[in-house]
């Protein structure tokens, strides 16, 4: 199947310094609290990087995901293409970072959210539709089946409607793994606070028309903020809590980043510094907005996914729970959120 080919390539190029007109040195990157991040930094061969980046060095405020939507193409994200694109970083199948475009520079991944943002792509073949007996990619044609799994191969693909598309592939558990932890580095190297909107607003399109949106804007976004009209990455169907907990990522509002979070990036709990106070897990019953689902889904990506001990300590230590801190999601909204155990309450206040 396609799907096992490519994370086989992406495998095979592991032991290697090139790929087609690509090559690449390693770089270790530091990440507060943890081993260093080998990223691994490319050129193109004949190619200058002021061809498809700006190189106008320019602070870095937000990092945006994005899927390839392809099969892992380097030369394609290195101006490549017809439209010259760009990104920052090309996450591959194992969860290595390829750094494309250094990223002090503007890339070309986002239209109007370029300056000042990082974009990573996120190998992975998008929406699927089913033909027959085969999950077939968007490269299908009526001539020609692109297939990218078995239906019964249910492990590399879900369903969860978006964008008009009812089937998605699955990410990596590398892909997990390497994108939190490339996340930190970034969050890190650029001073970003480590943080994201709550599930309710995360897919919510930036007003394009206000300049302070991308002016304030402090944290992680996605491509469907910025262009929601064309784009659906990256939306509901990848496994947020396990990104959330293997990035140390809190839930916050990234527009007005509470004084809990302003600092996620250098601290190696991230989302846990909240929970000293009281927030961590808080931020993860705002993504509900209420008290049961985003707490259980905070604390249980917190346990599974082995980063830090935030959810799981917020939940265990009942007795010494507080409430956690008012979080603005806007300046119109105040919400405090609490978890489920008796004596938590939740309010919001328009
Ligand atoms: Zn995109």
């Amino acid at each position: 199947m396609l799907w096992n080919k490519v994370d086989q390539r992406w495998k095979d190029r592991l032991p290697k310094d090139r790929d087609g007109d690509v090559s690449w040195k390693t770089e270790q990157w530091p990440v507060p609290g943890e081993d260093p991040l080998e990223v691994r930094v490319c050129t193109r061969d004949k190619v200058k990087v002021s061809s498809f980046a700006n190189c106008n060095e320019a602070p870095r405020t937000s990092i945006v995901l994005h899927l390839t939507c392809g099969y892992g193409n380097f030369t394609g994200l290195m101006g490549g293409s017809d439209h010259s694109a760009s990104a920052h970083f090309l996450l591959g199948r194992c969860g290595t970072p390829y750094l494309l475009v250094p990223t002090e520079y503007t890339a070309w991944h986002a239209t109007w959210w370029n300056n000042n943002s990082i974009g990573i792509e996120v190998d992975n073949i998008g929406g699927l539709h089913p033909v027959g007996d085969d999950m077939c990619s968007e490269y299908s044609s009526k001539d020609k089946k692109d297939v990218y799994c078995k239906k019964s191969e249910t492990d590399c693909f879900l369903e969860k409607t978006f964008g008009g598309t009812k089937y998605w592939a699955t990410l990596t558990e590398a892909q997990y793994a390497g994108l939190g932890k490339l996340v930190k580095a970034l969050c890190f190297k650029h001073k970003i606070p480590r943080i994201i909107p709550p599930d309710d607003l995360r897919y919510k399109a930036f007003d394009k028309a206000n300049p302070k949106v991308r002016q304030n804007y402090r944290g992680i976004c996605t491509h469907v903020n910025i262009d929601p009209a064309r784009r659906a990455d990256i939306g509901p169907y990848i496994d947020w809590p396990k990104l959330i907990a293997y990035g140390g990522i809190t839930e916050a509002d990234c527009y007005n980043p509470p004084d809990s979070v302003a600092q996620t990036w250098n601290d190696p709990k991230g989302g846990a510094a909240a929970a000293a106070s009281g927030g961590a897990s808080g931020a993860g019953a705002g993504a509900s907005g209420g008290a049961g689902a985003g707490a259980s889904g905070g604390a249980g990506a917190g346990a599974s996914g082995g980063a830090a001990g935030a959810g799981a300590s917020a939940g265990a230590s009942g007795a010494e729970e507080k409430l956690p801190p008012p979080v603005i999601i806007d300046s119109h909204t105040l919400k405090v959120r609490v978890g489920k155990r008796g004596g938590r309450i939740c309010l919001s206040v328009k």
